[in-house]
Order: structure tokens, then C-alpha cells, then sequence
């Protein structure tokens, strides 16, 4: 047998025990001491359990591998089981197509991203160039700041970060606000000024989301994941492209979330709020 890592001509695709019973040579039950190891297939995960195959044992398991014996017979077996009927012989093999059919499952997935870069790219344009997409966000967040002082802008972002909504203002107490101060607190400093909320900016996570930056970062991965070979990668690296790989619509959905929270946050009401706190600000950096 070959034994490289990336021959697939054994591996078998099985979803369900349909699939096992579909197949000509499958045979439900299969006397161990009548019949030799020759083969494992593949593995398999069913999601409901499934009888073993060994006459000895027909426990259902879910998870097993399919192998086929001398007597050109397939069958279904547990990997705790066919470790014990078929000792090392079987672990190395179930090893051996676990680690293939891992690594094919990958490349799949990769590939299938591959296959549909098209669909992926025209999707990340629309994103772009939709009405209000991510380059009229961007722009209007260029305007924005061009009519804000650096310090609002750096304030914005830093209440984006940490998840505040406030926006406040001091204001002078009046004459009765500063009596009630000194009746209540009498020992106290004498009361000069109160804070008060002005209103709650709204779309703020659009700041943190980014969008047009996370629909520029997808488009450039989707190109570096076309331009690599996913089978020379180090098995670490490899990992790592498929996770991100498998993440790819939630990387979509938090476009379209971002540009969500730029509609609340370039509406009229917010822009007056954020004007507004930009004249407290300048008027607190006096
Ligand atoms: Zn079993």
C-alpha cells in the first residue's frame, strides 16, 4: 500500500449507515475468526448509532471504519473493537485514513472556497458599491472627521470601544440645586456644577466593525487562499486557513452588520448628537 498521506483511492464518503448498505460487497455482520483484515476504508460519524459489524460484538457505535476482509467482504467495526479483534495491523490503518480523511476534508474545504471565488468576489463588489455600502460609509465617515476636531473623532472611537453610548454635558448648577447640595451634604465642597445627559449616540459598533477595512481584508485572503498550495502548507498553518475558511459567511454577516450600525450611525438625529458633543468637547478643551 502507498503509504503517503495525501492518496485518497481508499477513502470512502459515508454520512449515513445508507450509505454502508448501498454499497455491493457491504455485509452487516462478519465472523472475525473466518475472516482476515486486509483493508480499512475510511471512517465514519454517524450521527445515531449503528450496530458493529462483528458478529461478536453488533454493539451500535457511532463513530467506526469501514474495512474490508480476505474474503472480499465489507463491513462497519468500532475502532476499540477492531483494535482488539485485529490488533496493531487495524490501529495503523485506521491511523493512517483518519489522518487522510482529515486532510482531504480540508483541502475540500478549501477548495470549495476556491471553486466559488467568483460568487465571493462579486459578492464583496456589491458590498462595496451598494447605495450604502462600504465606500459610502467610508466616506462619509472622511466627511465626518474632516468637520470634527481630532478629539471628538479619537473620543468616538474610544467609546466604540469600550461600549458607551453617553454623550454629557456640565452645566452650572442653579440656586436651588445648590441649596439642596449643601443641605444634604453640609460638610461637603459647595455644589458648582451638574452633569447631565445629553442622549445616547447611536451605530457606534459601526466604528468598531470597520466594514469597508473587513470586506477589503476577505477579498485580499480569498485571493492569498487562490495563489497557495494547501497541501504543502504546515499542518498548523493549514488549520488556521480552514477555520478561516469555515468562518466565511459569519465574515459576511459582520459586513452587513457594520453596515447595519453605519445607517444608525450616519442617521440625521446621530449626526446632530455627535456635533453636539463635539461642541462640548471643544468647549471642555478651553
Ligand atoms: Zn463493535
Amino acid at each position: 500500500m502507498d503509504s503517503s498521506i495525501d492518496d485518497f483511492s481508499l477513502l470512502v464518503d459515508l454520512r449515513s449507515p445508507a450509505d454502508l448498505a448501498l454499497r455491493a460487497r457491504y455485509h452487516p455482520s462478519l465472523d472475525p475468526k473466518q475472516s482476515k483484515l486486509v483493508e480499512v476504508l475510511a471512517p465514519y460519524h454517524f450521527d445515531e448509532p449503528h450496530p458493529c459489524g462483528l458478529s461478536s460484538c453488533h454493539t451500535p457505535h457511532k463513530t467506526g471504519y469501514l474495512v474490508v476482509t480476505d474474503d472480499n467482504r465489507e463491513t462497519n467495526i468500532g475502532g476499540v473493537c477492531g483494535r482488539r479483534i485485529f490488533g496493531d495491523d487495524f490501529a495503523i490503518k485506521a491511523n493512517l485514513q483518519d489522518r487522510r480523511a482529515q486532510l482531504k476534508h480540508q483541502l475540500d474545504t478549501l477548495q470549495a472556497i476556491r471553486d466559488n471565488k467568483d460568487q465571493f468576489f462579486a459578492r464583496i463588489a456589491e458590498l462595496y458599491n451598494r447605495d450604502t455600502g462600504t465606500r459610502w460609509a467610508e466616506t462619509q465617515l472622511k466627511l465626518l472627521k474632516e468637520s470634527l476636531s481630532s478629539s471628538t473623532a479619537a473620543k468616538l472611537h474610544a467609546m466604540a470601544a469600550r461600549g458607551e453610548t453617553a454623550v454629557t454635558a456640565e452645566r452650572e448648577a442653579t440656586k436651588e440645586e445648590r441649596d439642596q447640595h449643601s443641605v444634604a451634604n453640609s460638610s461637603a465642597k459647595p455644589l458648582r456644577y451638574v452633569t447631565e445627559k445629553v442622549g445616547d449616540l447611536q451605530g457606534l459598533s459601526f466604528l468598531n466593525a470597520n466594514p469597508h477595512r473587513a470586506a477589503t481584508d476577505l477579498k485580499n485572503k480569498i485571493f492569498e487562499l487562490n495563489g497557495i498550495d494547501a497541501k504543502s502548507l504546515s499542518p498548523k498553518r493549514r488549520r488556521d486557513w480552514v477555520t478561516w475558511a469555515n468562518g466565511i459567511e459569519r465574515s459576511f454577516d459582520a459586513i452587513e452588520e457594520g453596515l447595519a450600525e453605519a445607517l444608525r450611525f450616519f442617521s440625521r438625529d446621530n449626526m446632530l448628537l455627535v456635533h453636539k458633543l463635539d461642541a462640548i468637547e471643544s468647549q471642555r478643551g478651553r
